[in-house]
C-alpha cells in the first residue's frame, strides 16, 4: 500500500467538490473537522503546521464510458508538500518542477525512480480515458459517515 498516490481528475471535474456543491460554509464546517479528526497533523508524512483538507475522490465509470460518479469518499488533511505531490497535475502546470514532485513521491513510497515514472504515466493513461467519459454527476452522500454521523 502506497503512502502517497498521484491522483487524477479529469478536467471536467475541476472544481466540482464540497463547496461547489454544498456551498463555502458547509466546506469551511467539513474542512476544520477534517484538521480536528486527524489532529491538525498531515496524514501522509505527519508532519504539523498548515493544513489542507483535501477530498479524496472514488471514479466509477459506465462500461461504455459516456457516464461516471465521482464519489467522495474521505477529507483527509495534507500539508503543502504532500497536497502539491497529490495533485501533480495541477502542480506541475503552475511552474513546480517535477523532479521536486517525484523525489518526495519516491521517498515517502520507498520506491525507485523507475516505478514513480510507471505510476506517472500510469495516471497519464488514465486520465486519457477519464477525458473520455462526457457526464459525470458528483456523489456526497457518505460526508456524514465521514464524520462520524450516521
Ligand atoms: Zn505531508
Ligand atoms: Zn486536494
Amino acid at each position: 500500500m502506497k503512502k502517497i498516490r498521484f491522483e487524477c481528475l479529469p478536467p471536467a471535474l475541476w472544481g466540482k467538490n464540497i463547496r461547489s456543491e454544498l456551498g463555502q460554509q458547509q466546506w469551511d464546517i467539513s474542512r476544520k473537522k477534517a484538521y480536528k479528526r486527524h489532529n491538525h497533523r498531515c496524514c501522509i508524512c505527519g508532519c504539523a503546521g498548515k493544513m489542507n483538507a483535501h477530498e479524496v475522490w472514488k471514479l466509477k465509470i459506465s462500461q461504455k464510458n459516456n457516464y461516471g460518479i465521482q464519489e467522495l469518499v474521505d477529507i483527509i488533511s495534507v500539508c503543502d508538500d504532500c497536497h502539491n505531490v497529490i495533485h501533480i497535475g495541477r502542480s506541475l502546470s503552475i511552474g513546480i518542477p517535477f523532479d521536486v514532485l517525484i523525489q518526495r513521491y519516491i521517498q515517502l513510497n520507498n520506491i525507485s525512480y523507475e516505478e514513480a515514472i510507471d505510476d506517472f504515466d500510469y495516471i497519464d493513461n488514465k486520465l486519457i480515458v477519464l477525458n473520455s467519459v462526457t457526464r459525470w454527476s458528483t456523489d456526497l452522500s457518505n460526508l456524514s459517515k465521514i464524520e462520524g454521523g450516521t
